[in-house]
């Protein structure tokens, strides 16, 4: 097993447990992993913006409710009456979690994609509608609008102040009426908190609504509809600690009970004949289907729990670690920081996104992963427009890119490494990364890679790592490793 020199104390040390409710226990805490020379470490997540481990609790949820697993909204047995109780019961945690009206619908899907699709769906938009973004949304607040609307988008501002200024002056524009405000909570690729409650206010004073992309934003900072002002919330359970397949909409019921249904099929309905159909109110009327009650019930558990701690101090333990780590990256002036806002009072989320010229992103991570046993992700974070921007990608070279990956060719393309936090990180967690990028930076990997053509990724030649195996799935080694959003 490898030993690492112990990282110089940089900060004050730190509290970081919380002197309120401790920190809720995750899953795979204490996952060993193998290393590409055969030995085997204990594993490093820091990869909590794309995915987080399950809480504990949320496991021990699921345990206890699958026994009464049932048909939910079906049934007649006494197990279905259990499953369709826990099923509301999870969505009125889940609205109170958030915040919302007794006048909004909590409607579960599956992410935060599809919470954002079904909004767009449910809105009466135009090709004329207009609809304000800023240019460092994910995909998922993205795509969507631009299908039936036409979207202003702001370009990344450089300050807080600055965003609002642009959005004041969108909003004012008597020959673009901005409808609705589509804004993110938090960047999922540099990690800004935006000031969505100042949006909100501008926005309603010009008659406009604001739906809030909260996938990154609901995991680490409270939400409260209500005080914040937000119309309509997408977020994602996978990203809070309750990987079970759901995610919830949340949204005014005059909005979303209106709307004709975007999946159509049982559950949706009251009353069907050959050449009609009379559809139910919402919930019902948005989740065609049998739902998903292991998973809103997952999602219940972990917005419980979250509760208990409070937001406040997931966020501060985050911050905590944040502030080290940030202390310990002076110390590696080769890696460059991509930051929308700088200083030190700028709200950050736990996420550090960095370049170094020295080496391709996609071989840093690599050798963070096979040497190191760190779990971080590159590429371009599902945010081509955001990381063009952070990196300076020239219209030509993004045209050059834009022709290569036309044809196929994944490699060498443009992106950045993230280190993103969570409940679960640890003063060691940040040590162990600060240590393996320390020795990659001096020493290069000590390892010899290859480049995959078809993905843009790299393999240690020599790998020795074996997957473990599960008697329910066939060889994980034979199945093969698809090209993901990673990648430009
Ligand atoms: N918005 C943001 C800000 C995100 O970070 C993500 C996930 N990376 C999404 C939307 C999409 O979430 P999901 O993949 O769960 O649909």
């Amino acid at each position: 097993m490898l030993t690492d020199p112990p990282v110089a104390p940089r900060a004050e040390p730190l509290a970081v447990a919380s002197r309120h409710t401790p920190l809720p226990a995750l899953l795979g805490r204490d996952l060993e992993v193998p290393l590409a020379d055969g030995t085997t470490r204990l594993y490093v997540n820091l990869d909590y913006a794309a995915s987080t481990p399950p809480m504990e609790r949320v496991a021990d949820a699921v345990n206890a409710i699958l026994p009464w697993y049932s048909s939910v909204h079906r049934g007649a047995g006494f197990a279905s009456q259990v499953s369709t109780r826990a099923y509301e019961a999870a969505r009125a945690t889940v609205a109170r979690f958030v915040g919302a009206r007794p006048s909004d619908e909590v409607i579960f899907v599956r992410n935060t994609t599809e919470a954002i699709n079904l909004l767009v769906h449910c809105l009466p938009l135009r090709p004329d509608h207009v609809v304000l973004s800023t240019a460092v949304e994910h995909h998922a607040n993205m795509l969507p609008w631009r299908r039936l609307a036409r979207v202003v988008y702001l370009d990344p501002p450089p300050d807080p102040e600055a965003l609002l200024d642009s959005v004041r002056r969108a909003l004012t524009d008597r020959l673009r009426p901005v409808g609705i405000v589509a804004v993110t909570g938090a960047s999922n690729v540099t990690g800004e908190v935006f000031p969505v409650a100042e949006i909100a206010r501008l926005a309603h004073e010009h008659g406009a609504m604001i739906a809030v992309d909260a996938a990154q934003l609901a995991p680490h900072r409270a939400i409260d509809m209500v005080q914040m002002g937000i119309d309509m919330l997408a977020f994602s359970g996978h990203k809070m600690y309750a990987p079970f397949g759901a995610g919830a909409l949340v949204g005014p019921s005059a909005i979303l009970g209106n709307a004709e249904p975007m999946l159509a099929g049982g559950g949706a309905v009251t009353y069907v004949t050959l050449d009609d159909v009379q559809w139910a109110q919402p919930p019902d009327r948005l989740e065609a289907g049998s739902p998903n009650v292991i998973g809103a019930v997952a999602l219940a558990a972990a917005c419980e729990a979250l509760d208990q701690v409070g937001m406040q101090h997931v966020a501060a333990h985050e911050k905590r670690l944040l502030a080290y780590l940030d202390a310990h990256f002076e110390d590696l002036p080769q890696l460059r920081r991509l930051r929308l806002w700088e200083g030190k009072d700028v709200d950050r989320l736990g996420v550090a996104t960095f370049t170094y010229e020295g080496m391709h992103h996609a071989l840093l991570a690599s050798a963070l992963s096979a040497e190191h046993a760190i779990g971080v992700r590159h590429g371009c974070f599902c945010a081509h427009p955001y990381i063009t921007h952070l990196l300076g990608v020239s219209i030509s070279e993004a045209h050059d890119i834009r022709e290569r990956l036309r044809r196929g060719e994944h490699r060498d393309i443009p992106g950045a490494v993230r280190a993103s936090f969570g409940l679960g990180t640890t003063v060691e967690h940040v040590d162990r990364l600060v240590i393996g990028l320390q020795t990659l930076l001096e020493k290069g990997p000590k390892l010899v890679y290859v480049e995959d053509r078809a993905t843009g990724d790299y393999e240690p030649v020599d790998d020795r790592r074996t997957f473990p195996t599960f008697p329910f799935l066939p060889s994980l080694a034979a199945s093969g490793h698809a090209l993901g959003c990673g990648q430009f």
